[in-house]
């Protein structure tokens, strides 16, 4: 019964996010809406909405689910947004912003996972994510400025060519801190004046490493 299974796995899922404390309706909508097992290796496809990271290709990984409903419920993102966010990996977080937004402009540095990305928008049909292979430290500056910024690799510092990119009243959600140490979700907002910053919850991501890819 492999419908019947999926289906509770996905009821499940959403009872999971409500009960970790999301509520923000669109926000659940749209993780409803991205199928999960679409964005898994073949052999996660039966835990994939289990609520924990999985390794993809080029040894990154896919966000855990709550982590992704979080900082998307965190980046307040509405339908008229234009959204930038730096590490496309297997897609799925840049497929459930798709969903609140009106584009999203996705950055990956391996060749190999933003091909593979690009496969899975266009099959399932999701039409406003636009895939860029390159450096994330230096956002997409042809497209700037965007309303929204989410970056899914960690760094120490937030690299100054977002901050620029940043468009005025825009929000910044990345998660901050040393490679291996803690690390924590920080939301920025760009007032007309300066940046204000707010602390949220600890996490543990891949780093965001420098430069393009050169194997793959
Ligand atoms: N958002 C992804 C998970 C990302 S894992 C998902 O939903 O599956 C972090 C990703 O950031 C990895 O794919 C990694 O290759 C990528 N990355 C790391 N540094 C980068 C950089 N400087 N520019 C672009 N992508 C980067």
């Amino acid at each position: 019964m492999p419908l019947a299974d999926d289906r509770i796995g996905r009821m499940g899922f959403l009872l999971m996010l409500r009960r970790r404390g999301i509520t923000d309706q669109a926000v659940l909508r749209a993780m409803d809406e991205v199928p999960r097992e679409y964005f898994v290796p073949p052999e996660y496809v039966s835990t994939a909405y289990a609520d924990h990271a999985m390794p993809i290709a080029c040894g990154q990984t896919i966000s855990q689910p709550y982590v992704v409903a979080y900082m998307t419920e965190q980046l307040a993102v509405t339908p008229a947004c234009r959204v930038l966010e730096i590490g496309t990996g297997s897609g799925y977080q840049a497929a459930v912003l798709s969903r609140l937004a009106r584009e999203v402009v996705s950055v990956e540095r391996y060749r190999t996972l933003a091909e593979a990305a690009r496969i899975r928008f266009e099959t399932l049909g999701f039409d406003n994510i636009e895939v860029v292979v390159g450096d994330g430290f230096g956002g997409v500056p042809e497209r700037a400025p965007y309303d929204r910024i989410m970056v899914t690799a960690a760094t120490e510092t937030v690299p100054p060519a977002l901050v620029e990119q940043l468009g005025e009243g825009g929000i910044m959600v990345l998660p901050l801190g040393p490679q291996r140490g803690s690390q924590s979700i920080v939301k920025l907002t760009r007032p007309a004046q300066g940046l204000d910053r707010t602390d949220l919850i600890a996490v543990r991501f891949v780093p965001l490493l420098p430069g393009r890819a050169q194997e793959l």
